[in-house]
């Protein structure tokens, strides 16, 4: 199920020709954002009265300056840990609970000079930490494919909605697999591009070596205009590396033939699901009738790549939140009768258990005495596991994988198991270690069944192989 029945691209063409308004378009997202979209509690906020405000304006433009917009009139979810100018962006979290940003992030507006429309925020596990969207102060996201289940997280809204077809493309954050992860847990295609392809400037930082912004979409094509759309060369983030992503319909053709598909054996050992094996065995096997090789690559250092990933993400979130102090931004609590006194218990207050674990463990890696036996050596293996991934891609063009170990599992069901949750993240978190671009597709699964997605990671600036063996598999599926 899908918002629209063919690709944004020439949705927004019809926006442009007349043949379909802006404000129709975003009334119908907006509904279904409140009505689907609430049922699975997908959006911290929905932006009715501003949303068609900005449709209206679309609709009233010369036809000149419509056909400059890409994304004319096509509604958008944005994860609500990207910065909004006047609307709320809370991070999922009490500290941040009334926060309206003064600004855009780069995204947002590189969005909105397309022509799209910001139709809601959506839910998040609070700062973007979590696998399973149940750490919001908001509450859990529901799965759409079967309510009982997680929809997956960090970016669990914006899987969720895309996957309820509530709205036809959402924005996510991926630190270590929060845009794959949702996308495979709720049979939408997210895309992880190369660290620094998309501009951070507005994106909250949880661990700013590891972040990126991606799109969440219904189908690979979606995933490349809107790519190459958000990667504007920025100067407000001295990481993005100002290389726009071309799109280009070739990669659209299902041709792969010639291509080598490295499958890593650590990826397919102890551990995986047969749910999860079962279902990316035939997207290999349509790959080679496409004419691809498939070839078996070793990735001997990505055993470590949980606990390397939980260190350095855990030490940077550790200061990165420093800022939430109750000073500059958001929630304070009162009655603190020192100003020691106000930060703790305005941390106290405004924190979740999550957040607060994170915090901690991450100033404990960094503190003297503990930060070469932790944080160093994490910083070290993070080389090697980089490594690892260069020298698979000597011998393999793209490699495929599983996102996570097994399907969505029910709301609920870890709790109070943290590390149950971080080990979930095993597949994932080393494409962000390694910067590495990669990309969630579904694969074919039986009637019934739990949507489960492919893997495929490459080199960096190589996102255009990942759309074209992304769109290989998904035209075996559909
Ligand atoms: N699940 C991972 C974590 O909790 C990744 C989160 C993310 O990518 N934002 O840290």
């Amino acid at each position: 199920m899908a918002f629209f029945d063919k690709p944004m691209s020439d949705i927004a063409r019809d926006v442009q020709a007349g043949k379909a308004s802006a404000r129709g378009l975003c009334a119908r997202a907006l509904e279904s954002a409140e009505g689907r979209g609430g049922e699975l509690n997908a959006f911290i906020t929905v932006c009715g009265e501003s949303a068609l405000k900005r449709a209206d304006e679309l609709d009233a433009l010369p036809p000149d300056a419509k056909k400059k917009m890409p994304l004319c009139g096509i509604p958008i979810a944005v994860k609500d840990n990207i910065c909004t100018e006047g609307i709320k962006t809370t991070c999922a979290s009490r500290i941040l609970e009334s926060f309206v940003p003064p600004y855009n992030a780069t995204v947002v507006e590189a969005l909105l000079e397309a022509g799209a429309v910001v139709v809601g925020k959506t839910n998040l596990d609070e700062f973007a930490m979590g696998s399973s969207n149940e750490t919001s102060y908001f509450g859990p996201v529901r799965n759409p494919r079967d309510p009982r289940k997680i929809p997956g997280g960090s970016s669990g809204g914006s899987a969720s909605a895309v996957g309820a077809a509530a709205v036809p493309a959402a924005l996510g954050t991926d630190t270590g697999g929060s845009i794959r992860q949702p996308s495979s847990h709720c049979g939408t295609v997210g895309l992880k591009p190369t660290y620094g392809r998309v501009s951070r400037y507005g994106a909250v930082a949880f661990a700013s070596s590891l972040d990126q912004i991606g799109p969440i979409a219904s189908n690979v094509r979606d995933i490349g205009l809107l790519l190459s759309v958000i990667s504007v060369p920025d100067k407000r983030d001295s990481t993005c590396a100002g290389r726009q992503f071309a799109d280009s319909e070739d990669l659209y053709n299902g041709d792969v033939s010639g291509l080598r598909i490295g499958m890593p054996k650590e990826y397919f050992g102890e551990g995986l699901s047969n749910e999860v094996r079962s279902a990316i065995t035939p997207a290999a096997d349509e790959l080679k009738r496409r004419g691809a090789s498939v070839v078996e690559v070793s990735l001997s250092n990505v055993k470590y790549a949980v606990a390397t990933y939980y260190i350095i993400a855990a030490a940077e979130a550790s200061s990165n939140l420093l800022r939430f102090s109750g000073v500059g931004y958001g929630f304070r609590a009162s009655g603190a009768k020192t100003l020691d006194g106000m930060y703790s218990a305005t941390r106290a207050q405004g924190f979740g258990t999550e957040v607060k674990r994170r915090i901690m463990l991450g100033t404990y890696v960094l503190s003297s005495g503990y930060y070469d036996a932790y944080y160093m050596k994490a910083a070290k293996v993070r080389t090697l596991i980089a490594n690892d991934f260069e020298r698979a891609l000597e011998s393999c063009d793209v490699i495929l994988a599983p996102v996570s170990p097994s399907p969505p599992c029910n709301l609920g069901e870890s709790d109070g198991d943290p590390l149950r949750v971080y080990l979930s993240d095993i597949y994932t978190v080393s494409a962000n270690l390694a910067g590495i671009p990669a990309m969630s597709v579904p694969c074919k699964v039986s009637k019934g069944s739990l949507p489960v997605g492919a893997q495929l990671m490459t080199s960096k600036w190589r996102e255009d192989l990942l759309l074209k063996v992304g769109s290989a598999i998904e035209s075996g599926v559909f």
